[in-house]
């Protein structure tokens, strides 16, 4: 596939880093972020991020210009735990420069976190609860080549390597429509993937079942739904909006293939893709049950 690249000012970058040195005020992401990624405005953004009173975690990986390559990992206060993946990329000549904003994650813990966020897809009776669930923000790239900052519920023993799978893709380019909460939509998943809205948690049946779907439990995430309808034995394309792309031999911003760098991603933190199913397909469909 061909995701969209974070666009780039190169002619810019050297004097935006020599700026960044002689002012010494570029730390953390502004120092990629701010030279004309078109980064949007977010809360929380820059590094005071964590949400106070709360325990968080945040995962952090850069792509800069520079001639060696670093990882570091630092364990602050009992209460934060941040690890930073630095990846260098050797540039000896002005065109391979590479520069793109450094990316941010962070899982914000406790139930009270997200209780109060699941008011339409949470209820007694659920098969988690409030608890168990975590939620992520994370920065991601859009359709319109700017990062925003979306949010993302999954169950807790998945959320790391989600928050992971997140940075994996923000680091390729690849591309996200919307990145809301299924609140957003009242938990209708319907609406949601209408508008091509990537979400995990929705406490739900199975469509057409009386089963809990994988997304009940926080272990399932379906990504640019719109682009990657699901498709029944029967040829029933869902959204139905979604039924142009319900052709797979289409290449176009947000389409998982098989095998690409989003299926890839997902499977290095155990999560299979409904894409490979037999009979109906769920394009948009990650979980870490395979169902
Ligand atoms: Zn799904």
């Amino acid at each position: 596939m061909t995701p969209t690249q974070p666009p780039r000012r190169r002619s810019l970058l050297p004097l935006l880093l020599l700026a960044c040195l002689v002012l010494a005020g570029c730390g953390g992401a502004s120092a990629g972020g701010g030279s004309g990624s078109g980064r949007a405005a977010a809360p929380g953004t820059g590094d005071g991020t964590a949400v106070k009173g709360a325990s968080t975690t945040r995962a952090a990986s850069t792509t800069r210009t520079a001639s060696t390559t670093r990882t570091a990992s630092t364990t602050r206060t009992a209460s934060t735990t941040r690890t930073g993946a630095t990846t260098r990329t050797g540039a000896t000549t002005r065109a391979g420069a590479q520069a793109g904003p450094r990316f941010r994650g962070e899982i914000v813990r406790g139930g009270d976190a997200v209780r109060s966020r699941v008011r339409h897809s949470w209820r007694r009776g659920c098969p988690v609860g409030p608890g168990e669930l975590r939620l992520l923000r994370a920065d991601y790239w859009g359709f319109d080549r700017r990062v925003h900052q979306g949010e993302l519920i999954v169950h807790r023993d998945h959320a790391r390597r989600i928050l992971v799978v997140l940075g994996k893709l923000f680091k390729a380019g690849y591309p996200i429509q919307r990145l809301r909460l299924v609140d957003a939509y009242r938990a209708d998943d319907d609406r949601s993937m209408a508008a091509n809205n990537t979400s995990g948690f929705n406490c739900r049946r199975v469509s057409g079942s009386s089963s809990w779907s994988e997304h009940a439990f926080g272990r399932a995430i379906d990504l640019n739904p719109l682009r990657n309808p699901w498709v029944t034995r029967g040829g029933r394309v869902s959204p139905p909006a979604g039924r142009p792309y319900a052709n797979r031999a289409r290449r176009a911003a947000g389409m998982i293939h098989a095998n690409d760098l989003v299926v890839r991603a997902f499977a290095a933190a155990g999560w299979r893709w409904g894409g490979y199913w037999s009979g109906s397909k769920d394009y948009q469909h990650f979980s870490s049950t395979g169902r």
